[in-house]
């Protein structure tokens, strides 16, 4: 059976969080509903290190149009929700590395939620 997904994007052929989304490549799913998918970061830099995506391929936040505002507001949301459930009352950081200077390594637009650890600031 062809997903959804892979029906109305090309994205799920190259894109690794696509294919994360699409079962493609496994992953330790944390939080999901009709709009986004949180699953455990491969390479933790925090006890709780989350990553929090849209199903939709969105290449980061430099191509999210006036459009997207109801996604983003809902992505934020579901970071907050997921840093309750992981028991983060002491606090937490919700970082999105866009482009080349922002570190950004996938292409596909993602929160990370870290928390359970003292984090310093500013992250270099
Ligand atoms: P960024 O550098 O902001 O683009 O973050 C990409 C994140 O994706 C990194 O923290 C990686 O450890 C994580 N990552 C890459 N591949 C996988 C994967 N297959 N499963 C889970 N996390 C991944
Ligand atoms: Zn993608």
């Amino acid at each position: 059976m062809i997903s959804s997904l892979s029906m109305y994007t090309g994205h799920a052929m190259s894109c690794t969080f696509c294919k994360i989304i699409d079962h493609q490549i496994p992953s330790t799913p944390v939080f999901q509903d009709e709009l986004g998918y949180a699953f455990a970061d491969i390479n933790p830099k925090a006890p709780v290190h989350v990553l929090i995506v849209p199903r939709e391929h969105i290449g980061s936040l430099n191509e999210v149009g006036k459009d997207k505002r109801a996604l983003l507001g809902h992505l934020l949301w579901a970071a907050a929700e997921i840093a309750r459930l992981k028991n983060l009352g002491n606090g937490y950081r919700i970082v999105v590395n866009t482009g080349e200077d922002g570190g950004q390594t996938v292409d596909h637009l993602h929160l990370h939620l870290l928390g359970g650890r003292l984090l310093t600031w500013p992250p270099g």
